[in-house]
């Protein structure tokens, strides 16, 4: 693997190619239509472990001889998904070039072990993703394991947590930019690669996130590519096709040096940019729950504007910012506006209640 320095603006490194391998026509289509795109590495999921019942859980081991022939066809350097230590050892078999360990993998430590045990000795280059949830020992262990059982050729790849759905409605997996800042102070010779694919779960907003890793200081950028992305039987929505990845690409700029200048500074910013996404996606979700009041309260002839209910919520509130360690008028300033904006919601779901019953 080609390593990089976390600072270098020069030149990206591409892995590109299908969330799943799903036939030998696609698979080949796919890596064709990456031809001129000077990728450094094509990737293809083989066996996929999915959160539900179900989906589609991949081809297995039948794609290795696609992968093999890409290789042979194209000279790409390919790269695929190992889950179990029996995946690791029949893609180590194929020649698989570059391994991966996918998010729900490095969620467990066993399999992470036994896989570790089956590249003893084999140095390949393994990329390990970060885990399901936002827990940067889980991600730290599973690179410590593969670092114990020899391994020196490691990437780490940031592809988001997962979190409570209705809290964060922006991205399918929240880039905590947190974590993966200190998993680069952590092993700061390791390179990490963005994956704007899981991280948005929307293709059209990959090219932006694209760029956002590379003013972020990431060099190397990982996207899922498929000829026939809304066709997809994995992740269809996050798929670009190798054209709109081409366009990605001749639009990306190189990093912005003065934003890079005072890059402690810059970590504080993203850090606090981070926390207000937070608040105001919490804040979302509790606007919902007052539209749900809002009918509920029409439902049981409830008036929406309740003073004592409202004076114990603030005593309640200011005592637990007062805890938190917060100026007791502060939190009253901001319960009193989020309660205004509450009362208004509800009426606002109110009146579009009375409207349809006044209708029928
Ligand atoms: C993938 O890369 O297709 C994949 C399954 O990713 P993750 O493990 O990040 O969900
Ligand atoms: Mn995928």
């Amino acid at each position: 693997m080609k390593q990089c320095s976390w600072d270098s603006s020069s030149s990206i490194t591409l892995i590109a190619g299908p969330c799943s391998a799903e036939s030998y026509e696609q698979v080949y289509a796919t890596a064709q239509g990456l031809q001129n795109l000077n990728i450094d590495l094509f990737r293809a999921g083989l066996w996929k472990p999915r959160t539900q019942p179900g989906c589609f859980e991949g081809v297995g081991s039948v794609g290795l001889h696609w992968l093999q022939q890409v290789q042979k066809d194209f000279g790409y350097k390919v790269a695929t998904e190992v889950c179990l230590p029996e995946h690791a050892q029949l893609a180590l078999e194929a020649g698989v070039d570059v391994l991966w360990l996918g998010a729900r993998t490095v969620s467990n430590p066993y399999a992470v072990q036994g896989i570790a045990e089956v590249l003893r000795s084999v140095n390949v280059p393994v990329l390990v993703k970060n885990p399901i949830s936002p827990d940067l020992s889980l991600w730290v262990g599973a690179i410590e394991r593969l670092q114990k059982a020899g391994l020196s050729d490691i990437g780490a790849v940031f592809r988001g947590f997962s979190t409570y759905p209705t809290e964060r409605p922006l991205y399918r997996n929240v880039p905590y930019w947190s974590i993966v800042f200190e998993l680069k102070r952590i092993f700061p010779h390791i390179p990490i690669i963005c994956d704007p694919s899981h991280i948005t779960g929307q293709r059209n907003a990959v090219a932006a996130m694209c760029q956002k890793a590379i003013d972020l200081g990431f060099d190397m950028l990982m996207v899922e590519c498929h000829v026939e992305p809304e066709k997809a039987l994995s992740d269809a929505k996050q798929q670009v096709t190798p054209k709109e990845l081409g366009i990605i690409m001749q639009a990306l700029s190189p990093r912005n040096v003065s934003f890079s200048e005072d890059e402690q500074l810059n970590h504080y910013r993203i850090l606090l940019s981070e926390i207000d996404e937070h608040l105001l996606s919490i804040l979302a979700h509790r606007m919902t729950i007052s539209k749900e009041i809002g009918n509920y309260k029409q439902l049981a002839q409830i008036p929406i504007l309740q003073a004592e209910q409202f004076a114990s919520i603030l005593q309640e509130r200011s005592a637990w910012g007062e805890n938190m360690g917060l100026q007791r008028e502060f939190v009253e300033h901001i319960m009193s506006i989020v309660h205004e904006e509450s009362v208004r919601v509800q009426s606002e779901e109110n009146n579009k209640q009375s409207f349809h019953i006044n209708d029928k």
